[in-house]
């Protein structure tokens, strides 16, 4: 079996590397960083991020592992005191798969440019490369809304603990195939009208978020941020691709969601 290791760079994450790839070569495992059947990523869930944004043209073939050197993660659920642990575990393959699902993401622009395309794991976030963010909200091909605020979220099931959470929208258990999409400090008045709730979308329905008079937004895929010019609208759905993870102890969703948010006891 092949493996890669991605980390967040700094010593502490770096020594990890060296111990890691020695085990898992020792156990007649190769390093491959161009095809890995797995990528363990030490760090943080920023890591594990852009770990899933290397290896994003390979997601059938590749499952990912996080570890995190920082506070425990959503992505990187294992402590470097169980890197033993996980050794022998990764060695003694085939290991179980847990599949998440991704959002994709497709930007079209005016004249006929060509689109661009991605894959979010966490949300893809919209914002107004100057004053309020104005919007045609259109679902499953309805008009739905005109969206004015600062930005709209929409997020995957197993990033709705990031952003999302943030901006009041619920947790989604990614077992569930959808997409959900919150607003950001919408305008609500007796002119200006938004449903003001989060929506939760199930797959194959689209949500189309169409220029009004600006074209120029900021964004964001994950942890990056573009500044897109001349932009028609944007295109969200749930990816028929989905995130594969590795799994080799049973850590439920719900059980990470107390260890983060209430208490790690
Ligand atoms: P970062 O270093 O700013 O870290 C953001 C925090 O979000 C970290 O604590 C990380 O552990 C946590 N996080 C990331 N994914 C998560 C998930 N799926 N569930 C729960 N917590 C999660 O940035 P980063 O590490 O590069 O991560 C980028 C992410 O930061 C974005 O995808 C976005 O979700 C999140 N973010 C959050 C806010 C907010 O909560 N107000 C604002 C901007 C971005």
């Amino acid at each position: 079996m092949k493996f890669a290791i991605t980390s967040r760079g700094d010593s502490n994450s770096t020594s990890y590397v060296y111990r890691i790839k020695e085990y898992l070569i020792d156990f007649n495992l190769t390093y491959d960083e161009e095809n890995p059947d797995i990528v363990i990523s030490i760090g943080g869930d920023g890591t594990l991020l852009c770990a899933f944004h290397r290896y994003s043209s390979r997601l059938d073939k590749t499952a990912f592992v996080g570890i995190h050197t920082g506070h425990l993660g959503f992505y990187a659920d294992w402590v470097p005191e169980e890197i033993e642990k996980l050794v022998i575990a990764i060695a003694k393959t085939p290991f179980q798969v847990v599949e998440y699902p991704l959002l994709e993401v497709i930007i079209r622009y005016k004249n006929d440019a060509k689109e661009s395309k991605y894959l979010a794991l966490n949300e893809s976030a919209v914002k107004c490369s100057e004053g309020t963010l104005v919007m045609d909200v259109d679902i499953g091909g309805q008009h739905f809304e005109r969206f004015r605020g600062d930005g709209l979220c929409m997020s995957t099931p197993s990033g709705s603990t990031a952003y999302n959470k943030a901006l009041g929208g619920a947790i989604i258990h990614p077992a569930i195939s959808a997409i959900q999409l919150a607003e950001i400090a919408s305008i609500n008045n007796r002119v200006f009208r938004t449903i003001g709730s989060p929506l939760i979308l199930p797959a194959h329905h689209t949500c189309l978020l169409k220029a009004v008079s600006d074209n120029n937004f900021y964004i964001t895929i994950d942890h990056l941020n573009v500044l897109h010019k001349d932009v028609k609208s944007i295109q969200y759905r749930v990816s028929e691709q989905r995130i594969r993870f590795a799994r080799f102890r049973p850590f439920p969703f719900w059980k990470r969601v107390h260890d983060s948010f209430i208490s790690s006891e």
